[in-house]
């Protein structure tokens, strides 16, 4: 089995997309997933017809029922497909990670953090933990901790989303355990008891992220965030009372938009580049685990040596211990379908596609 899945989400149309008359270039059939270049006419057939069509397959395909397809694909589908199995994971005592990956404007914050009333998989994961702990509290003989921490970086610069004012909340630094791996120094960890501290803890974190105007987006998220759950299980009903404890990290990460794409420059271009050398090390992190992995599977071919370079970014290094190994990594790529954004989009499905 892969080390990574991976699913590919369409958001609607937007109104700015409806206005300038775009085309729908993506189309989803079961897992598969087809890109057109409208620039190329139609009625080509053979070679051109080929280059003028990409297909991909992922593990999931969600579609928004915008484009030829009409299957519209739930919050709560999201969450059935991927939110549960990451939670199944971490009663299991397994490490993981889920991300959004995708442009800016294509779906990250809404898949990972939703609306109200339409709420996306970190406050479903959240929410279905609780009610998975207080039907077990009841059931065995176990105890639980649960802890969260909400951190950005930016400019491969860590700061903590839920530090009061008066203590140290920029620059903190990334250390190693040699036991517990890599973690931020000084970074602030919160006891939650059920899924209204969490969410208060969200929300005072989402109004601290920054953000910053760029020439795509009025308000657009030039950070990768990352919210983590420390869960600790203590259980007294075998024999030998034991304690599992799992990290499960949910990330928003900044928007893969390349810096030239926006029209920035000065520090805004400084961000992009920075931006993009975690995001460029995340996507050679993951190809190099879906190497390892496809080595795995077959036990009569000699191991290659494969170098996972976590350390090149902060972003991979924090992440290190939920992704490869034994632990559970979901991407999500999300895009916009709109021929306007025909080469973000693109880009989006081939970063997606390393990951196999
Ligand atoms: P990003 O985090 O990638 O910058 P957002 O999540 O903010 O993008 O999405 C941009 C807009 O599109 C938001 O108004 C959001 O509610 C909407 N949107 C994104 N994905 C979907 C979807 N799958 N279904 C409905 N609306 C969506």
């Amino acid at each position: 089995m892969a080390s990574v899945r991976v699913a590919v989400r369409v958001r609607p149309m937007n109104r700015r997309e409806k206005e300038l008359s775009a085309k729908c270039i993506i189309e989803m059939d079961g897992n598969k997933t087809t890109i057109t270049n409208m620039k190329m006419s139609d009625g080509v057939t053979g070679d051109s017809l080929r280059e003028r069509t990409k297909t991909f397959t992922y593990d999931f395909s969600y579609d928004s029922g915008d484009c030829k397809s009409t299957n519209f694909v739930s919050q709560e589908k999201v969450f059935k497909d991927l939110g549960s199995v990451v939670l199944k994971a971490a009663f299991e005592g397994y490490n993981a990670c889920i991300f959004a990956y995708g442009q800016t404007g294509s779906g990250k914050s809404y898949t990972m953090m939703g609306n109200p009333g339409d709420l996306g998989l970190i406050p479903r994961f959240c929410e279905g933990l609780f009610t998975r702990i207080s039907g077990m509290t009841r059931a065995d003989e176990a105890s639980f901790r649960t802890e969260v921490s909400y951190l950005e970086i930016y400019n491969e610069r860590v700061r903590d989303l839920l530090r009061r004012k008066s203590t140290k909340t920029y620059n903190l630094r990334v250390r190693e355990h040699p036991k517990d791996g890599p973690y931020v120094e000084d970074l602030s960890k919160h006891l939650v008891q059920n899924y209204t501290d969490v969410e208060e803890l969200m929300e005072a974190g989402n109004i601290n992220r920054t953000t910053a105007s760029t020439g795509m987006n009025d308000v657009s998220s030039r950070s990768h965030a990352i919210f983590t759950i420390n869960f600790t299980q203590a259980k007294f009903d075998a024999e030998m009372p034991s304690e599992t404890v799992s990290k499960i990290h949910l990330v928003d990460l900044a928007g893969s938009e390349r810096a030239d794409a926006t029209g920035a420059t000065g520090v805004r271009l400084k961000e992009g580049g920075n931006i993009n050398k975690s995001l460029v090390t995340l996507g050679n992190v993951i190809s190099a685990l879906a190497d390892l992995s496809q080595d795995g599977g077959n036990s009569n071919v000699k191991k290659r040596q494969v170098f996972v370079p976590y350390r090149d970014s902060v972003l991979t290094w924090l992440l290190k211990d939920s992704l490869g190994g034994n632990s559970k990594t979901i991407m999500i790529a999300t895009v916009s379908p709109a021929d306007v954004n025909y080469g973000e989009t693109l880009s989006t499905l081939r970063y997606a596609n390393r990951a196999k």
